[in-house]
């Protein structure tokens, strides 16, 4: 048997020092994960536990060169495009209900990324109880640096993280105010579905999500996972 159109490309993330690429698999975001981030959009950090949503794999957007900014085109219908800077975790291992003590073991390696959102149309899809998919799985919806083995840089549990729009510090903070830190995602999400070789978790951001507009430059890093470049356009 034969596909009735070929089969979509694989979605490729470079290695960071290698000429080889990370296949994705799927992303998961978490919500609300810093607690200063939870309170800016409304929620208590101490009573909720972590909440995942989704965004399509051909969502990503290769961007790890800040000397020449991925360009993007601003996407429709929005009038409040936010930025979100988070940590990458690549997920190298599969597993279902990983408990915390071996989750580390599945996270391959690490990135800087942008889960962009398109605010409005999101909080009217919350006000409703409507799904958040067209606030966040939009395309391009998921700029991503390139990816940094674990086995090089160990695990990040502090360090830096860092956004820029258009020369201008927007968010600042460090991965130790994870609410659910690494290990602790990855269990919990391991408990809603199995986990595979591919599979992207966006971390959550920190506090100071804004709105971008059509020409601004996004230049985010990661203390130790690298960095992630796009330009609106
Ligand atoms: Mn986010």
């Amino acid at each position: 048997m034969a596909f009735v159109f070929p089969p979509p490309p694989t979605v490729g993330v470079p290695v960071h020092g290698t000429s080889d690429l990370f296949a994705v698999r799927r992303i998961y975001c978490v919500g609300r994960n810093y607690a200063a981030h939870a309170r800016e959009m409304g929620g208590d950090p101490d009573r909720e536990p972590p909440f995942f949503f989704a965004k399509p794999t051909d969502a990503i957007v290769v961007a790890p060169n800040i000397n020449s900014p991925a360009r993007i085109p601003f996407p429709p219908v929005t009038k409040n495009l936010h930025h979100e800077m988070e940590l990458v975790v690549a997920i190298g291992k599969a597993g279902a209900d990983v408990p915390v003590d071996k989750a580390l073991e599945h996270a391959w390696g690490y990135a800087a990324g942008l889960d962009m959102t398109r605010r409005d149309i999101q909080n009217a899809a919350r006000d409703k109880g409507r799904p958040w998919d067209m606030g966040k799985g939009f395309d391009n919806s998921a700029p991503i640096g390139a990816l940094y083995r674990a086995s090089q840089i160990g695990h990040p549990s502090k360090g830096e993280i860092k956004l820029d729009v258009s020369g201008k510090t927007k968010q600042h903070a460090n991965l130790d105010a994870l609410i659910w830190d690494v290990a602790e995602t990855i269990s919990y999400l391991s408990g809603l579905v199995t986990l595979g070789v591919g599979d992207l978790i966006y971390t959550g951001t920190p506090e100071g999500v804004g709105p971008v507009v059509k020409g601004d430059t996004l230049i985010g890093h990661v203390e130790r996972c690298g960095s992630v470049a796009i330009q609106y356009v």
